[in-house]
């Protein structure tokens, strides 16, 4: 029966589909991918393995066992292959996912984390502290006159100024838990868990002083530079606080620093 099989058509029948299927494989994928290409190599393979099949003419004959070797050799490769380049994907798809959640979190213009960042992230770490009983400070931090800055000098020089004093707030920040967002306009909010308000109060005026270094020229303002109001507030214990409370109590004292005089800080 099986040294009938080389000269009996169902032998030349199954030669052909698998030489079929091969032509069908480079013509249609080209072999662009690895697990194309490999697939290619085992159903090359897998065609000789037939061909010295039919050739050897007889079981267990030498011809026999090379095909069965190199049946097992191809199929195991593409296997190989096949997790190997799906492992890949796994990675990749991973890196992708996690630049495209850091790119959504940013604000364009700044780099600093944005407004959607915050509102998901602020009432989680208040949330955190009230639940560890430690205390969580909120800064709001408004850039001065920042009208009249880019009626004067123009849009593009006020988005540069923007981007300067973001730099400036967020090299400022030593702690890792601390971070800080646009949270719109020439407005930054600073979220301090585990910060106290004196230690706020003096990080703040760390803050500020830090603008005015920068020394960002503002003639047609009282202080001549490009300079910041900052309001703190600070939870005092876990009943306080909830997050838009907490967010009215830094706005109140950034209204207050404004209302002072400006370039200051209100707790
Ligand atoms: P105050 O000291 O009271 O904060 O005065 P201000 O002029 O800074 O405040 P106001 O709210 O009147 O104006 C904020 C200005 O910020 C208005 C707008 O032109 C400017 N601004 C907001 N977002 C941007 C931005 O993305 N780029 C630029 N260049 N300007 C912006
Ligand atoms: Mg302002
Ligand atoms: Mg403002």
């Amino acid at each position: 029966m099986y040294t009938r099989l080389p000269h009996s058509p169902s032998g030349i029948g199954i030669a052909l589909v698998s030489a079929a299927a091969l032509l069908c494989l480079v013509a249609t994928t080209r072999l662009r991918t690895m697990l194309d290409l490999w697939l290619g190599v085992a159903m090359l393979a897998g065609l000789g393995d037939i061909v010295i099949t039919l050739a050897a003419n007889s079981r267990f004959s030498i011809g026999w066992y090379v095909a069965r070797v190199a049946s097992v050799l191809a199929s195991s490769t593409v296997l190989g292959v096949l997790i190997w380049e799906i492992s890949h994907l796994y990675r990749e798809l991973h890196t992708a996912n996690a630049r495209l959640s850091e790119f959504a979190a940013r604000d364009g213009l700044t780099g600093l984390y944005n407004r959607r960042y915050f509102d998901e992230r602020y009432p989680e770490a208040l949330a955190r502290a009230q639940a560890s009983a430690y205390p969580l400070s909120l800064m709001m931090v408004d850039i001065d006159h920042f009208k009249r800055f880019n009626d004067t000098l123009g849009h593009l020089r006020g988005d540069d100024t923007l981007t300067a004093v973001a730099t400036v707030l967020q090299s400022s920040l030593r702690r890792s838990g601390d971070f800080i967002a646009r949270f719109g306009g020439e407005e930054f909010v600073v979220v301090l868990p585990d910060c106290g308000a004196q230690m706020a109060s003096q990080l703040a005026e760390r803050l500020r002083v830090a603008v005015v270094q920068r020394g960002v020229a503002a003639p047609f303002t009282p202080a001549g530079r490009v300079t910041v109001s900052v309001g703190i507030a600070t939870t005092l214990n876990s009943e306080l606080a909830a997050p838009d409370v907490l967010l009215a109590q830094a706005d109140a004292a950034l209204y207050r620093a404004k209302e002072a005089g400006r370039n200051r800080v209100a707790a």
